[in-house]
């Protein structure tokens, strides 16, 4: 894994300490003597991780958190805290300044080591998600992260596993306002819960007798479903190991008891807010999938889409031995319905179009549009004489039932010709299959229109 961390520190022995353990890590390191330096530095180049001293003259780090996290184009960068003092007021006001962990002077090597790679490979992650969401429109997240308000126009609902009553009963009092809690005594009960619910958080207490509860770290984070949950855990003094186990295991923070309510508070608002922001991210990057294959004035398939499924569609269906048909279908004198109700008469015809070849087709059957106003259909499992059929059921359709025109004020009779193939003896690739179709429409155009054409296999 290799990123680059940016080292804040007024005190040169401190940066050159840190420095020096990074890079014998293979990390690339930047350094700054102050925070005035160091915003400059996110300014100009790309950081994954920040290490920030907290003290330092002119502007301490918790200002420089701030206004890190107040910028769009660097609220992502997970910000790691440096404290002398490991106090919880100092972290409570670390979180509150949108810092993402901390580390207490003097360095443990192996915390920092475990804290910088968990948060380059979330960084990793969000970058990614960031760079695909980019590439349609910015919908603005980076705003809503740094306002610090996301999800909490409803209180977070929380999954807590602890079995001893006093401990989360303690921990309810202290959530009161902040989250609403479910507790769940039994740890696989409460993984399966957590599969099924849509939980924002879920805090795991590792005082369970006579069971391991980093097994449920471990599951969560190989589930698809709950990937990407927030897990807290809530340990005991002198348990370094099992949180570093933990850590390894992919948890996102913990806390140590005797817990201090307004840290608890402010570190799951950070998790609750950053998971808020990549799931924002991530249905912002399935979207723009989906208009990837979509056609944006009809919302069917789109070409692309075709070409990328028809060739694993007639993979199966030779492979299974099933057979499978097209169908390419085009409207009829096209040109002269938008030279007599301009494109925009034009436009609402093809989307009436698409809306009753929608209506005559199966869910299994994949309708794209083709080109202008061209439509391919591809039927799964279908014998000729049945896509046949189904061509000619769409045909009469169309003509039969005339289309509106200028938001319902006019009408117009659309005709259309298809032409229908299927895999057969003569037909061993898709290629063959939609030229084979392609010849057919030609044939019924060429036969005088508002007609369906099976050249037999
Ligand atoms: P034929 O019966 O032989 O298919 O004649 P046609 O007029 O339908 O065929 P032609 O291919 O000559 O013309 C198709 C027209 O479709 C030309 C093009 O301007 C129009 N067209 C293509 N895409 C769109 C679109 O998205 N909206 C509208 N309104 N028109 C489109
Ligand atoms: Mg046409
Ligand atoms: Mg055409």
């Amino acid at each position: 894994m290799t990123a680059r961390i940016l080292v804040v520190d007024d005190i040169p022995a401190n940066v050159k300490l840190l420095e020096v353990r990074l890079v014998a890590e293979y990390f690339e390191v930047l350094t700054a003597s102050d925070g005035f330096q160091a915003l400059e530095i996110c300014d100009k180049e790309k950081v994954d991780v920040i290490l920030l001293d907290i003290m330092m003259p002119g502007m301490d780090g918790f200002e420089v958190c701030k206004k890190l996290k107040a910028n769009p184009e660097t609220a992502h960068i997970p910000v790691v805290m440096v404290t002398a003092l490991d106090q919880a007021s100092d972290r409570v006001r670390g979180l509150e300044a949108g810092a993402d962990d901390f580390l207490t002077k003097p360095v443990n090597d192996v915390q920092l080591m475990t804290r910088v790679k968990s948060l380059v490979r979330l960084k990793t992650l969000t970058d990614e998600l960031r760079l695909r969401a980019a590439t349609t429109r910015n919908i603005g997240m980076e705003e809503v992260l740094a306002n610090g308000r996301i999800g909490m126009a409803e209180l977070p609902k929380i999954l807590l596993l602890d079995e001893r009553p006093s401990s989360y009963e303690r921990i309810q009092t202290m959530l009161q306002g902040s989250a609403t809690v479910d507790v769940e005594t039994d740890p696989q009960a409460g993984f399966f819960k957590a599969a099924e619910k849509d939980y924002s958080t879920v805090i795991i207490s590792t005082g369970f007798s006579g069971y391991d509860p980093l097994r449920i770290c471990s599951q969560l984070r190989s589930l698809d479903r709950t990937r990407f949950l927030p897990i807290i855990l809530i340990s005991e003094p002198g348990e370094d190991d099992r949180i570093l186990r933990a850590l390894d295991l992919g948890i996102n923070d913990y806390l140590v008891r005797p817990i201090d309510k307004q840290e608890l508070v402010a570190r799951l608002r950070t998790q609750v807010r950053r998971k808020h922001y990549n799931d924002e991210l991530r249905a912002n990057v399935t979207q723009t999938i989906e208009m990837a294959v979509t056609d944006g004035l009809t919302g069917l398939h789109n070409r692309r889409y075709l070409d990328s499924h028809l060739q694993s569609l007639f993979d199966r269906a030779v492979a299974r031995s099933q057979p499978l048909s097209v169908m390419i279908t085009d409207i009829d004198r096209f040109k002269v319905i938008n030279d007599t109700y301009g494109h925009d008469g034009g436009d609402e015809v093809l989307r009436e179009f698409s809306r009753r070849l929608r209506k005559n087709v199966r869910g299994i059957d994949l309708a794209c549009r083709y080109g202008g106003e061209e439509f391919v259909i591809v039927m799964p499992e279908t014998e000729p004489h049945v896509a046949h059929q189904v061509a000619e059921r769409i045909r009469q359709h169309i003509e039969t039932e005339p289309f509106m025109v200028s938001g319902g004020a006019r009408q117009v009779n659309v005709t259309t010709s298809a032409g229908v193939a299927s895999i057969g003896e003569r037909i061993s690739t898709v290629a063959d299959l939609l030229k084979e179709a392609d010849t057919a429409l030609y044939e019924a155009k060429a036969g005088g229109r508002n007609k369906v054409v099976a050249i037999a296999a």
